[in-house]
């Protein structure tokens, strides 16, 4: 069974001057258990929204969306998001961020502490619990973003280009990062991004949106091995799936 199916999916915004801006049209993907699989495609084709309509966030105009065989209605613990712009509680610790949504689901407060502290070492922060965000880079700022999605033990992590706003090397290592986490967690996973070689590194499959409105133009299964290392980045057959890409993206503008 798919873990998530989208159907014919089509939506439009109002637009400002009252002509309706469409991002995304007819769009039909789906995503397996614990898959890492990746939308790619340039700013402001869909992403996104595609993003926010998996979790439920906002509405849709045509089309099913649906999670294990039943159709998305709203939020829910069995999604977790991930952010940009880390999303962080400046007034709360790294630890008080990760329980954000242990608190909200009314756990108690012995078991939070034993899901944050199993987080925070997971993600590399012990030592840091007690900091604020504004203390920590970037890149430590996205590992709390990240087990703060993963406290819930949601089913699916969504990512909205979680590493856009890193420098090139923490980008680089937050990658090995997230891949390392997703082996011991077992989450599937929709990533958004649009570098050609963060999808093929990361991913079991990519799923290509041209530009705006947002449609599928490919879905590319890469085929390198796992664990992924930055090795892979130098074979024949990357620099080829990476020119395939391009060449996609490039015939779609
Ligand atoms: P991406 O994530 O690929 O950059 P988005 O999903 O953010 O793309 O946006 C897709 C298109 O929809 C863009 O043209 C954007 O301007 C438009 N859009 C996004 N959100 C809104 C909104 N709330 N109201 C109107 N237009 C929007």
């Amino acid at each position: 069974m798919m873990k998530l199916r989208v159907q014919n999916l089509s939506k439009s915004y109002s637009g400002t001057d009252g002509v309706p801006v469409q991002a995304l049209d007819n769009i039909s993907l789906e995503v397996r258990e614990s898959e890492f699989l990746s939308i790619l495609g340039p700013s402001g084709c869909g992403k996104s929204t595609l993003l926010r309509i998996l979790d439920g966030l906002i509405p849709w105009d045509q089309g099913d969306v649906e999670r294990d065989g039943k159709p998305i209605t709203g939020p829910g613990q069995d999604r977790g998001f991930v952010f940009q712009s880390f999303n962080l509680f400046p007034w709360r610790t790294v630890r008080q961020n990760i329980e954000f949504g242990l608190v909200v689901k009314r756990v108690s407060r012995a078991q939070r502490k034993e899901i944050s502290s199993r987080l925070v070492e997971l993600v590399g922060l012990r030592g840091f619990e007690n900091r604020y965000p504004h203390e920590l880079s970037g890149g430590m700022q996205q590992r709390v973003g990240i087990a703060r999605a993963l406290a819930i033990d949601p089913e699916i992590l969504l990512m909205d280009e979680p590493f856009g706003s890193l420098d090139a090397q923490t980008r680089e290592d937050m990658q090995d990062e997230l891949l390392r986490i997703w082996s011991a967690e077992k989450k599937t996973v929709v990533f958004v991004t649009h570098s050609i070689e963060e999808a093929i590194y990361l991913s079991d499959r990519v799923i290509v949106i041209s530009p705006r409105p947002g449609k599928v133009v490919q879905i590319v299964e890469v085929p390198f091995d796992r664990p992924r290392t930055p090795e892979h980045k130098g074979l024949a057959e990357f620099s080829e799936l990476r020119q395939k890409i391009y060449a996609t993206l490039k015939a779609n503008k």
